[in-house]
């Protein structure tokens, strides 16, 4: 990479690791993605119950085949099983002790902001889970509340096309608005603060653009 580039995203990831541990998250900085799966995976301990979020992030980490070793008890909604167990994989995990995931947005204030199309994952943020991962590229920081929310309507397309739902968006790469059961758009979420339950979230920011 560019070493402007690379020196921007150090300071801008190390900066946000600081705004967010005033916002009482815990937040961490990782150099790369390597470095960020050797901190998840320090983390969790053996025979914990991990439930996950949907991300490229995560996708991009190789975590999967290692949480679905028997040491862990993964909640494991990748694999092939009918629509009503995928529902009930998202029920369980919003009681796992971990859940691993990305967000789509943090603001330079330290809020996270999300997009979901089934709500288990920005449910398990918020509650339920005794401990929540999250993994950022610095890519995912932007100014302000406005800032996110327009980034929310970016990527959905992207991640319309990435899952093959059948959306507008998916064909024409914006937002369309659409009303079909396969929209991806149904729940937003803004997280303002760690206070409530302190200590309960990490946030690893790593210095590289890692994601949509
Ligand atoms: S509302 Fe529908 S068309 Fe718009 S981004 Fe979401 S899924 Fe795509």
């Amino acid at each position: 990479m560019n070493p402007i580039k690379k020196w921007h995203h150090q300071t801008i990831a190390k900066q946000m690791v600081e705004k967010l541990k005033s916002k009482h998250f815990n937040g961490i900085y990782a150099e790369n993605l390597d470095e960020a799966r050797k901190i998840v995976l320090n983390m969790i301990p053996e025979g914990a119950s991990i439930g996950l979020g949907g991300s490229v992030t995560f996708n991009e980490m190789n975590l999967l085949e290692t949480f679905r070793e028997p040491k862990y008890k993964l909640f494991d909604r990748y694999k092939p099983q009918p629509w009503e167990d995928v529902v009930e994989c998202y029920r369980q995990a919003l009681l796992a002790d971990y859940l691993v995931t990305s967000t789509n947005a943090i603001t330079r204030n330290g809020e996270l902001v999300n997009v979901d199309c089934s709500g288990n994952r920005v449910a398990g943020m918020i509650m339920g889970p005794k401990n929540v991962i999250i993994i950022a590229g610095v890519n995912k920081v932007v100014d302000d509340l406005d800032e996110a929310f327009k980034r929310l309507k970016k990527i959905a397309p992207l991640n319309a096309k990435r899952i093959g739902h059948k959306t507008p968006c998916a064909e024409t790469g914006v937002c369309m608005d659409c009303q079909t059961k396969e929209r991806m758009c149904n729940y937003t979420t803004i997280i303002h603060h760690g206070m409530k339950y302190e200590g309960r979230t990490t946030i690893i920011l790593v210095a590289e653009e890692i994601g949509f």
